[in-house]
């Protein structure tokens, strides 16, 4: 495995610390807008008739904000927070345990939702539907069954997959939200609200240039901020401006698209290796050394939303902004049977 990225959207412990970064209102939180206004509503109206607010998903890439608006959401509530993650919930008990301490209207919060195990996920359901926990107590002839009640509470899950819940269990959100990637304005803000907080020298072109090359996530635009400014520190500028930026990011190997050696080596596998695709995913892990879910959660959401590659039923394929990106020739391949049926259908449609 790779050493951890920099432009890696995944959480690390220096950045758990920063919670003075983290905002505290929808107020403060910047973006996602549409999401923003309809949770205003359903805030407001569930706090009017004094309810638990509906259970809530939140899906989307890491480092977009999901646990920061779970935060504010149970702040707007006015009820306390209590967070666990799907893979940390090992036995049904566990969750009957967390779920009997919350108080009415509380949030209770798990990350990675998409996690959980089944086993478990069946507990959940009467949970979320009917405030009812249903045990097994004892084994064998003498295990009997329980029912207990529990408080009305609000259930905020968070994934990056939401592929991969089951059915059953989305069905039971009666608020999904999906978050997307930032765009620069708005990373421009949150660069500029990171700048003051931590009391950096930052020009509005140097924010915007650390906001381009953000990969459209905030938890990376703010780690970017701080070691630019640690550059800009060491070698005494008196401000972040556009040059001190770039400068800064050149040295840390992110590119003018916000890319990282990683990303880069990604594109560079499927071009070099794999003539541009399609490639399976299964390859590439073994190709790259890397776990899937990181290819597929982390590194690949942006490069498709940068249009740089397209995941396609047979496997990954680069498009040509990868290779332009990459400053090399896309490939001339041999017309597959595919492209020829592709054209067949093109001159089919042309004629009529
Ligand atoms: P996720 O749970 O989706 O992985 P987090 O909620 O942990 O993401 O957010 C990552 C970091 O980005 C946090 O430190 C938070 O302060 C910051 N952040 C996320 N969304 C926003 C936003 N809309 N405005 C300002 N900062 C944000």
């Amino acid at each position: 495995m790779s050493e951890p990225r920099l432009v890696a959207a995944e959480i690390s412990e220096a950045d758990e610390a920063e919670t003075s970064l983290r905002p505290l209102s929808l107020d403060d939180f910047v973006g996602q807008r549409d999401i923003v206004r309809n949770l205003r509503v359903f805030i407001a109206a569930a706090r009017g008739r004094r309810e638990a607010l509906d259970h809530v998903l939140l899906a989307g890439p890491p480092g977009l904000g999901k646990t920061t608006l779970a935060h504010i959401i149970s702040r707007e509530l006015g009820v306390s927070f209590r967070a666990t993650s799907g893979p940390v919930i090992a036995r049904a008990g566990d969750l009957a345990a967390l779920l009997t301490n919350l108080q009415e209207r509380d949030v209770l919060f798990i990350d990675e939702i998409h996690r959980l195990n089944p086993a478990i996920e069946e507990v959940l359901y009467p949970a979320m539907e009917d405030f009812q926990l249903d045990l097994i107590i004892g084994e064998g002839p003498a295990a009997r069954s329980v029912r207990i009640d529990l408080p009305h509470f609000t259930l905020i899950g968070a994934t990056t997959r939401s592929g991969l819940l089951t059915t059953p269990l989305r069905e039971r959100f009666g608020i999904p939200a999906r978050l997307n990637f930032y765009d620069l304005d708005d990373l421009t803000s949150i660069v500029m609200r990171g700048g003051r907080v931590l009391n950096a020298p930052l020009g509005e072109d140097g924010g915007r240039e650390i906001a381009r090359r953000s990969r459209g996530s905030p938890r990376v635009a703010i780690r970017l901020l701080k070691r630019v400014r640690d550059f800009a520190t060491v070698a005494g500028a008196r401000s972040i401006d556009i040059a001190t930026a770039d400068a800064a990011l050149q040295r840390l190997e992110v590119d003018r698209l916000g890319l990282d050696a990683m990303d880069r080596r990604y594109l560079l596998r499927i071009a070099e290796t794999y003539g541009g695709g399609p490639v399976g995913v299964e390859t590439l892990v073994a190709a790259l050394a890397e776990p899937r879910d990181a290819l597929e959660d982390i590194i690949e959401p942006f490069l498709i939303q940068q249009g740089l590659v397209q995941r396609t039923p047979r496997g990954r394929m680069l498009l040509a902004g990868a290779y332009q990106h990459l400053g090399l020739a896309p490939p001339a391949r041999p017309p597959s049977q595919f492209d020829l049926l592709d054209a067949v259908e093109k001159a089919g449609g042309a004629d009529e």
